[in-house]
């Protein structure tokens, strides 16, 4: 059998040890004898030679920098990379278990009574669901990274997105697991795509669905506000600490572990809800204080008023 040589490796901290070294000597080096040049020379040719030698010296301090910007920027996607690969294998093989399980309730007839089959069907159907919404967000993840999602926008009122995101939310849910409430009175027509927006909608309600501890409490809510409509989805879960709101926008950055558990999830749901919310000229915003719960808004402006031809 043909054996595998082990490549010589170097550590992050070798490579960046060497391009310290191999960068900084020389300049500083070159720096110095440019200085000298130009104080001790006297005549304008050592001048002249002692400006271009620190200007090169320079010139390479700053094409160092780059390449370890570079390097740095390269290692974090590697590693963020292998994370979300990690995430995406973890998230998958929670509802895939639980399918084999009760499909093998049902296979070895243990569930004897309709009403024990029935709970196992629904219970397949739902991790199904669940199974569907995370490819949907992976492969929508794609399409945002790879510059290539365009949104399809019709002049609507926001609450036909809203009864979606509802109708595909209750499917990822058990019965009572939630208490779901609603206040909507949104009016306004906006330029949206449904489905982007339902989907944004989805993943907030999923996200208030998944910090949260027992007694879930949501509340979706939309009105119509000054220049817009206004659409929030408040919970009463954990919380965020302040110092990491604006962070949880970036693509495959995860929270701190402020549950009892870790809860499953791959960091890209935010990252495309503000991406749609981009799409959509609109704004998004979080008010939020750990240990009482958070609650995201969305701001989509109105459309222009009928007749008067703009168009988003
Ligand atoms: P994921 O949920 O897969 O980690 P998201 O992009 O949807 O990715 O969320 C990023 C992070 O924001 C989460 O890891 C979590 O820490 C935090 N977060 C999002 N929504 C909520 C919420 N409703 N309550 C508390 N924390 C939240």
């Amino acid at each position: 059998m043909a054996r595998r040589e082990e490549l010589p490796y170097l550590s992050q901290s070798g490579i960046l040890l060497l391009l310290i070294l191999g960068v900084l000597t020389p300049v500083g080096l070159m720096s110095a004898a440019g200085v000298v040049a130009i104080v001790l020379g006297g005549d304008i040719g050592s001048l002249v030679v002692g400006i271009l030698v620190v200007s090169f010296a320079l010139a390479t301090l700053g094409a160092g920098t780059a390449l370890l910007v570079m390097f740095q920027r390269r290692t974090r996607l590697a590693r963020e990379q292998v994370t979300f690969l990690t995430n995406v294998t973890h998230e998958l093989r929670t509802p895939l278990s639980a399918i084999r399980l009760y499909g093998q309730t049902l296979q070895l007839e243990r569930a004897g009574d309709a009403e024990t089959r029935r709970q196992c069907v629904e219970a397949i159907l739902r991790e199904t669901a669940r199974l569907g919404q995370l490819v949907d967000r992976v492969l929508e993840w794609r399409r945002i990274a790879e510059g290539r999602r365009t949104y399809q926008k019709q002049r609507a009122r926001v609450e036909e997105a809203l009864d979606e995101a509802l109708t595909n939310f209750q499917g990822l849910l058990a019965a009572g697991e939630v208490e779901l409430h609603q206040d909507r009175s949104s009016t306004r027509e906006v330029y949206l795509d449904r489905g982007a927006l339902a989907e944004a909608i989805l993943n907030l309600l999923v996200n208030a669905h998944k910090y949260t501890g027992e007694t879930k409490r949501i509340t979706l809510r939309s009105r119509d506000v000054e220049g817009g409509v206004e659409i929030a989805v408040e919970d009463n879960g954990v919380g965020i600490p302040r110092a990491e709101q604006q962070r949880i926008f970036e693509p495959f950055h995860r929270g701190g572990d402020r549950l009892d558990f870790q809860a499953a999830g791959v960091g890209i749901g935010l990252a495309i809800v503000r991406d749609v919310v981009r799409g959509h000229h609109g704004r998004i915003r979080v008010d939020s204080e750990p240990g009482r719960g958070s609650t995201f808004t969305l701001f989509l402006p109105a459309a222009p008023p009928a007749g008067s031809g703009g168009k988003s």
